[in-house]
C-alpha cells in the first residue's frame, strides 16, 4: 500500500493521509476540520485522537501559520 503520507501535528508520527483529519484555519480565526479535504489554504493533519492535544500545545497555530486569536482572511471560493 502506498499513498499520500502526512505528519500528524499532534504526535509527529507519519500516517496515511486518509487516517488523518485535515485541519484548516477558519475565517473566524479558529480551526476547522476540513471534512472534504479540499478547503483552500494551508492545512495541517492530525489523528482524530491528536487534535485536542495539538490545539493544547498550540502547534496548530505554528503549523497553520496563524495566530488563532488574530484575524485571518480565507479567500472566497466562489
Ligand atoms: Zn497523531
Amino acid at each position: 500500500m502506498s499513498g499520500p503520507v502526512r505528519t500528524c501535528v499532534g504526535c509527529r508520527r507519519k500516517a496515511p493521509k486518509t487516517a488523518l483529519l485535515r485541519l484548516v484555519a477558519g475565517p473566524d480565526g479558529g480551526v476547522l476540520v476540513d471534512h472534504s479535504q479540499t478547503a483552500p489554504g494551508r492545512g495541517a493533519y492530525a489523528h482524530p485522537d491528536c487534535v485536542a492535544q495539538a490545539m493544547r500545545k498550540r502547534v496548530l497555530e505554528r503549523a497553520l501559520r496563524v495566530s488563532l486569536a488574530a484575524q485571518y482572511h480565507v479567500p472566497a471560493t466562489n
